[in-house]
């Protein structure tokens, strides 16, 4: 077999990375080491990163639509929004959090220890914000799912973690009249600040999310 340099050089490097990452970072097949696509810097998709991380798994992107992390609690703002679950079962094993202001803290006091979270196991160079996932396939060829974004950016991971959450398409009922209602009307997931509700009669649709 003809042995050029560079092949040489790309044998070394491998079998360097055979004896130094573990068997199991390998793909069967390509024996490539596993790139994973985490989708959505929710919650979710945190514990994922940190869980990936804490194995040695150091290949991964979170992949996010919005421009920050937190999932519900960035999305979800208006007063009053927070937990319901008592807050230290509400946190992550990994980062124990002793000084909850309250036993079911505001949405605010959430975001910032998601975002400490994130900080302190130095994930921000892992997520790409404002990429939305628009289309997830898998080549058979290449062993892997082909992402598609918004911007048709297309890059394709051995592995693929959805983490987009439930509950972040809000639900907008449809009843009788509703087009006939010319007030100021929005989900709680699009809270609009800019709507004082000081002195003014609001009604309540209850949806189911
Ligand atoms: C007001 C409110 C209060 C709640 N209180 C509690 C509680 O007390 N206890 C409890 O257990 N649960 C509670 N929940 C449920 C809560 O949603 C979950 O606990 C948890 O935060 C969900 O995390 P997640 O990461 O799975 O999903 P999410 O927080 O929804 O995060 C998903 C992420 O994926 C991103 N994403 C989605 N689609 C795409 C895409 N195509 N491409 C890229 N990114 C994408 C989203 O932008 C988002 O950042 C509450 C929910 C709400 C709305």
């Amino acid at each position: 077999m003809y042995l050029s340099i560079p092949n040489v050089f790309r044998r070394i490097i491998h079998s360097i990375s055979i004896i130094f990452v573990p068997k199991t970072h390998f793909h069967p097949e390509t024996n490539k080491t596993h790139d994973v696509a985490i989708i959505g810097a929710g919650m979710s998709g945190i514990a994922m990163a940190v869980n990936l991380q804490k194995r040695g798994f150091t290949n991964f992107e979170i992949l996010e639509k919005y421009p920050d992390v937190g999932g519900t609690w960035y999305e979800n703002r208006y007063p009053g929004c927070g937990c319901d679950i008592g807050s230290h079962f509400y946190s992550f094993s990994f980062s124990q959090n002793p000084n909850w202001s309250k036993r079911w803290s505001e949405r605010e006091e959430i975001w910032n220890y998601i975002k400490k979270v994130v900080s302190e196991f130095k994930l921000k160079d892992n997520i790409k914000f404002n990429t939305e996932v628009k289309s997830c396939d898998w080549e058979e060829k290449s062993k892997s799912w082909k992402i598609t974004d918004q911007n048709g950016n297309v890059k394709n991971y051995s592995v693929v973690v959805n983490a987009a959450g439930a509950l972040n398409v809000p639900k907008i009922p449809n009843f009788k009249g509703k087009d006939k209602f010319t007030k100021p009307n929005f989900h709680t997931a699009r809270w609009d600040e800019s709507v004082s509700l000081k002195g003014k009669k609001s009604g309540d649709c209850w949806n189911g999310c």
